[in-house]
């Protein structure tokens, strides 16, 4: 049996399962997100690019002030304080604007990511809470909600990150770049001429490793192209150090030969500074650059080389960003099978309350081999109580399900005053026309106010007093202190059973619905709670279509109609007096709970 169970699994409808793969990415989604807070974020890639700029002006600035420097050094003229005054207040207070920009792009940039986040909870939630059964039935609501939460905290911090490293490092490197041209276009030339071999070389040694690994190593590749890209190779060794770095904790025969890669790697990128001073040092004793632009030159190239290595890391970031924003954008998206609203109604004064159930197969969309009814028909004369009973498992809850529309049936027709319920307004259907009361009724963390309002949202107090007078509930919510202020659930007052089942049924009166289902309670109440719970239910069922899912026997015999169910179908009907004098199914049914009454 199990083994079926898993096949069946298998073969559920694609739409509803949380799929493993990457969705696209839509952009027009991330951009209705970003929009309220435009401002902010126009504001924080402002003082970003402010934050960049200055970053490329302070080699410079640190160049001057290593000329003055020298100047002093060579001419002794003036005082050393007076002469380094100047440049070095330009330079602190460089630091300090810089210092500011950075801040308050960071304090924006939280702020934007906060709230675009934020927005998307609760826009997800919204989404998720719409959605039909059958997707809860597919996927468990714990994983799918911290699955997502996952993934929206990633996103968020993709965002940040991108937007204030990715907007500072590429200003960085294209400004800085630029400058290591002004200050010297031969030692900038000499460097990109060396830089190619070594990068060559890296590669050579690089893709020799890589074929020792058995990983594929895609996102170094893409890192190497994209850098190609930028043109400026630079610092791509350490970069691919970087990379080779990951490969290396996972394939520890690897290990040797990175180890040889990365040291070859720092030399070489240490060779390019003693070589970068070394060349300078030649140009400055020709007179063609001074000591002052060589500091600016160091400096500036490794500015170059940290934003290089923070895009290599961007890159990942943003691959993983994308993919975490593309699944949380695809369940905001994501549209129920069976839409909350849109068809007709029929006014209060004209509806009777008929219920046709014709010819139905159901089998649930995550077992579609598994039918659990089999051209099942039944009808719910209007203000008359029907009662199904019958073992569980043969398919008495999945009756009220298909009626409350929480799935559709595979074949055959539901009907309400003879028409297709699929054609109704669902959110009509469910809100006001059939009053569901369940055997295991939800308490909220609220008031019993609330709790009972949450039938009827927009229920005056009058109205759910009345309601609760209805279902016998009055009585002991005024013995409370609090009266219908008290709080319930989890941190408040614990309700006996019957008291919680008063307080649904008064949930499901309030809509004053014309059709009531009654999951009834399996747990069994005292006496003195069943006799009162059983008065309000008497007093509720009256004057409306009843449907009653009977799991204790004892509470239906009343009822004008009871049908007896097995495997799908119904195999008896009739009243109480008629099954039990035909000694079938339902007489047995009625022996076995008396003796196991008497137990
Ligand atoms: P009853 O109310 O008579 O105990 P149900 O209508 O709850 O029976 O269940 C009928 C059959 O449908 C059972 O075999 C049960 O395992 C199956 N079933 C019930 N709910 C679901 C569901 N959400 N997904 C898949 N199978 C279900």
């Amino acid at each position: 049996v199990a083994c079926c169970e898993a096949d069946d699994n298998n073969n559920a409808p694609e739409e509803v399962i949380l799929k493993d793969s990457v969705p696209d990415f839509k952009w027009h989604i991330l951009w209705e997100f970003v929009k309220p807070q435009l401002f902010a974020l126009i504001g924080a890639v402002v003082l970003a690019f402010g934050a960049a700029m200055l970053n490329i002006q302070i080699p410079l600035m640190l160049g001057d002030l290593v000329n003055v420097v020298a100047r002093y050094l060579r001419e002794h003229s003036g005082t050393y304080v007076n002469e380094i005054k100047g440049p070095a207040i330009k330079l602190l207070g460089l630091y300090a604007i810089q210092g500011l920009l950075t801040t308050g792009y960071i304090i924006l940039l939280s702020r934007v990511g906060e709230r675009v986040a934020a927005d998307m909870r609760k826009t997800l939630f919204a989404s998720l809470i719409r959605q039909d059964v059958a997707f809860f039935d597919a996927n468990k609501t714990g994983q799918l909600v911290n699955r997502l939460t996952a993934d929206i905290q990633e996103f968020k911090s993709s965002f940040k990150l991108v937007i204030s490293q990715g907007l500072r490092s590429i200003t960085q490197t294209v400004g800085c770049f630029v400058s290591l041209y002004i200050i010297s276009p031969k030692l900038t030339g000499l460097t990109v001429v060396v830089l190619p071999c070594l990068v060559g070389a890296g590669a050579i040694i690089g893709s020799f490793l890589r074929k020792l690994s058995r990983l594929a190593q895609e996102q170094g590749y893409e890192y190497f192209c994209t850098l190609m890209l930028v043109s400026f190779i630079m610092f791509l060794l350490r970069l691919y150090a970087h990379e080779v770095d990951k490969s290396c904790e996972m394939n520890e025969n690897l290990g040797g030969g990175i180890a040889v890669f990365q040291g070859l790697s720092n030399v070489a990128l240490n060779c390019i500074v003693l070589g970068t001073i070394f060349a300078g040092g030649t140009l400055i004793s020709s007179d063609e650059m001074s000591p002052g632009d060589l500091m600016s030159f160091l400096v500036a190239s490794q500015t170059v080389q940290r934003s290089l290595a923070s895009i290599s890391i961007l890159f990942g970031q943003v691959v993983r960003g994308m993919s975490a924003g593309a699944r949380v954008f695809e369940y905001l998206s994501l549209k129920p099978t069976i839409p909350l609203s849109g068809g007709g109604r029929i006014p209060f004064h004209s509806l009777i309350g008929r219920v046709d159930f014709m010819n139905i197969s159901f089998s649930y969309p995550t077992r579609p081999g598994h039918e659990v009814l089999k051209k099942f028909s039944l009808t719910l004369p209007p203000c008359k109580t029907v009662a199904i009973v019958g073992e569980s498992g043969g398919g008495k809850s999945t009756v009220a399900s298909l009626l409350e529309r929480f799935y559709d049936p595979t074949n055959g027709v539901v009907m309400l005053d003879g028409l297709d319920i699929r054609t109704l307004d669902l959110a009509w259907l469910r809100g006001q026309v059939i009053g569901f009361i369940n055997q295991e009724p939800v308490l909220f963390g609220s008031s019993i106010m609330e709790n009972i309002r949450f039938g009827k949202p927009d229920a005056t107090d009058a109205e759910v007093i009345s309601a609760a007078k209805q279902s016998n509930a009055h009585r002991f919510i005024m013995s409370f202190p609090d009266g219908y202020n008290t709080m319930v659930g989890e941190r408040g007052v614990a309700l006996s059973g019957g008291q919680k089942q008063r307080i649904a049924i008064a949930r499901a009166l309030i809509k004053n619905p014309s059709i009531l289902v009654l999951d009834e309670a399996t747990s069994a109440l005292d006496a003195e709670s069943e006799r009162v719970v059983q008065e309000a239910l008497n007093r509720a069922t009256r004057g409306r279509t009843v449907l009653i899912i009977a799991h204790r026997l004892s509470t239906i015999q009343g009822a004008d109609l009871i049908c007896v169910m097995s495997n799908g179908r119904i195999v008896e009907a009739g009243t109480h007096l008629e099954l039990l004098s035909k000694g079938g199914l339902y007489s047995d049914l009625i022996r076995r709970q008396r003796a196991e009454g008497q137990k």
